[in-house]
């Protein structure tokens, strides 16, 4: 099944709800950065939000956010955009932890619970908010939560998860339902029964219940309208042999001659996909021919 974003809302106004399954792009984020468990956990959570935060952005938008705990995973950093297009690393991506009291991966220790969520808004027309909360837990649907009951002035539930086997990620995703100005308090009631009843996300997935079969459950009892937007995710980075060249053409010609001359050739690694990036000889000197000596 495709990674897929939802979004939609009660008929009577009381809720908003957006929900995302993310096993593949969390999957890709977890081989290219080869991702312990611990760190594809921590940042198959922090991808999933990014996507379900897309809607506070306009559509030419992006949502940054960064982690920064005192734990040993460093900054788990995340930008998303509306399209549909999520990408994030973190800083030390072999770290490894033992399970939780719980019996899960221990993202909070990763992460860190002294620290700061930072989330950074660019809405496209040279408009940007950056904020930033404590972090709560360092279990990242926790501190999304804080950081929207502050920033959006509106009561949430945030759950996001990963599941993973001794391999590879079987199953990623979670969901924002956001308390709309309408609400009372049986709307409140009646999501307290949902969420009582509805265990984990990742365990309905391997079920294999639907997305909107999901949203069933979450939003029992609630009359939603018409789906309001639906859209497929990846992951995907803006990288490209081009903008390496770039990159590299900024150390000057007579440098990339010694590059060229000393060790052969030049390679990079992007820094948000693990991408690798190499210029021969021949492209480093081709490269040199074409930017003006210093006068
Ligand atoms: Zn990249």
């Amino acid at each position: 099944m495709q990674d897929q974003f939802l979004k939609a809302m009660s008929s009577d106004g009381s809720i908003r709800v957006v929900i995302a399954t993310t096993t593949n792009l969390v999957e890709e984020a977890r081989s290219r950065h080869k991702l312990s468990n611990t760190a594809a956990a921590a940042l198959g959570r922090a991808l999933t939000a990014g996507v379900l935060l897309t809607p506070l952005v306009s559509r030419q938008g992006q949502i940054v956010l960064q982690f920064k705990g005192n734990g040993p995973l460093g900054t788990v950093f995340v930008d998303a955009y509306p399209s549909g297009i999520v990408r994030g690393y973190v800083d030390h991506p072999q770290v490894e932890l033992p399970l939780n009291f719980l019996g899960n991966y221990d993202v909070g220790s990763a992460i860190g619970r002294n620290g700061i969520l930072q989330v950074t808004i660019d809405h496209g027309f040279g408009v940007v908010q950056t904020s930033s909360c404590e972090l709560f837990s360092g279990e990242v649907g926790e501190d999304i939560n804080r950081y929207l009951c502050n920033s959006e002035q509106l009561g949430s539930i945030v759950v996001v998860g990963t599941h993973l086997n001794s391999s590879h990620v079987e199953a990623a995703g979670g969901f924002i339902i956001q308390l709309l100005p309408d609400h009372t308090e049986d709307t409140i009631c009646k999501l307290e029964n949902n969420i009582a009843t509805f265990g984990t996300f990742t365990n309905l997935m391997l079920k294999g219940l639907s997305l909107e079969e999901i949203l069933g459950r979450i939003i029992n009892g609630f009359k939603i309208l018409p789906f309001e937007e639906t859209k497929l995710l990846y992951f995907a980075c803006k990288c490209s042999k081009e903008r390496f060249n770039q990159a590299i053409a900024l150390f000057g010609r007579d440098e990339i001659l010694d590059m060229a001359q000393i060790d052969g050739g030049a390679s990079g690694k992007c820094q948000f996909c693990s991408e690798d990036y190499y210029l021969t000889k021949d492209e480093l000197i081709n490269l040199a021919q074409n930017i003006q000596p210093l006068s």
